[in-house]
């Protein structure tokens, strides 16, 4: 495998956690199985190495994560602003995972910019913030942090010694990252390193049934409303909208975290291209948060800059309308049809 850093990086990152005495790891907001699995993988490290860590994620992680090794070193700001902001005031390094910016942890960002503490950074989303930290590691082309920070290990000697519950919060956010292995994940040296994890003893049937088969009933039969009721088929051009409002989330009794996933269904129909998942956001009236999935080479970050305010990955990318629900819906129309040459193909 390439080395993803250079000698003197590797002196730097050496120097920088020999010389910390207290290590706080974050991660950004609505956090996934990659931003909790790197967060409790790094502490892990850490801890091997002698060093003090424990974790702060902006909010509230998903109840499908919670099995992980580690999580009792995990905080959740929103809920534990005080002992997080005592645990950040003695910091003197920081590891942002998952994250290429201060503001992807809202509150949480302005406290951790707040602090006198080295930063090193951690992840693989497009145009890192270079200015907010002391080292950054940041590699797109990689499937998740979990295997930046794997390939990082390799790199500073510390993937010796890797350990069964390390292995298994790596695994985690790979796994998650690529939908399971079905996207982003077709490079050679990913199985390589899922291979190394495996020797640790992991098993990676029961993290997958751990984190994937723990869905609510209520999961399932909004999954099941949306896809009969709410999911509209632009079959001329290969392209799909789903919508959720508020009230529909209240009538299912579905939480923030328990959407996730329903954006990639409409692409299991053959030949779509495109599906775009459109929800109002809990918090804020008039808001509109956007998802975007595509296959091959239909650029949804493009279309997501162009109309939706956002941007992303190529096959993965999100975005905000500001605005009611039905005026989302007709923009989205207007992007599609906008699209539509790259999208008959
Ligand atoms: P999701 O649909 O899971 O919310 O977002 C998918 C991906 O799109 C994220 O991993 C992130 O890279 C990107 N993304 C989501 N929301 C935004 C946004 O508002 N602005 C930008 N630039 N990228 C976003
Ligand atoms: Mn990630």
């Amino acid at each position: 495998m390439e080395r993803i850093v250079n000698e003197q990086e590797v002196l730097r990152l050496r120097e920088l956690v020999s010389e910390a005495e207290h290590i706080v790891v974050t991660c950004h907001t609505n956090p996934d199985g990659d931003a909790i699995g790197s967060m409790t993988a790094v502490i892990q490290v850490m801890e091997r190495l002698g060093r003090k860590a424990v974790g702060i994620a902006p909010d509230r992680w998903p109840d499908n994560l919670q099995w992980l090794p580690g999580m009792d070193k995990l905080l959740n700001y929103s809920k534990q602003k005080e002992e997080a902001d005592a645990l950040l005031k003695e910091a003197d390094l920081v590891f942002m995972m998952d994250h290429g910016s201060l503001s992807r942890m809202k509150d949480l960002g302005d406290a951790v910019g707040q602090s006198p503490a080295r930063k090193v950074m951690i992840d693989h989303h497009l145009d890192p913030d270079h200015e907010c930290c002391d080292l950054v590691v940041s590699e797109p082309s990689l499937c998740a942090a979990c295997e930046v920070l794997y390939r990082l290990m390799v790199d500073m000697g510390w993937a010796e010694g890797l350990t069964f519950d390390e292995a298994t919060s790596i695994y985690t956010g790979m796994m998650t990252d690529t939908g399971g292995f079905t996207f982003a994940s077709n490079r050679p040296e990913v199985f390589l390193i899922v291979s190394r994890l495996l020797e640790t003893g992991i098993d990676k049937d029961r993290i997958y049934r751990n984190v994937f088969y723990t869905a609510s009933p209520d999961r399932y039969r909004l999954m099941g409303y949306l896809l009969y009721v709410k999911m509209e088929l632009i079959r001329d051009l290969n392209a799909s909208i789903m919508s959720l409002t508020n009230e529909e989330r209240r009538q299912f009794k579905i939480r923030n975290g328990e959407t996730d996933g329903y954006v990639n269904l409409p692409l299991q129909i053959e030949r779509m291209r495109l599906s775009i998942f459109l929800r109002e956001d809990t918090e804020r009236k008039g808001v509109i948060r956007v998802s975007l999935r595509s296959v091959d080479d239909f650029p949804c970050n493009k279309m997501s800059e162009e109309f939706f305010n956002g941007g992303g990955h190529k096959n993965a990318s999100g975005g905000t309308i500001y605005g009611t629900m039905d005026e989302a819906i007709e923009l989205v129309h207007t992007a599609i049809h906008k699209y539509a040459p790259l999208l008959k193909g």
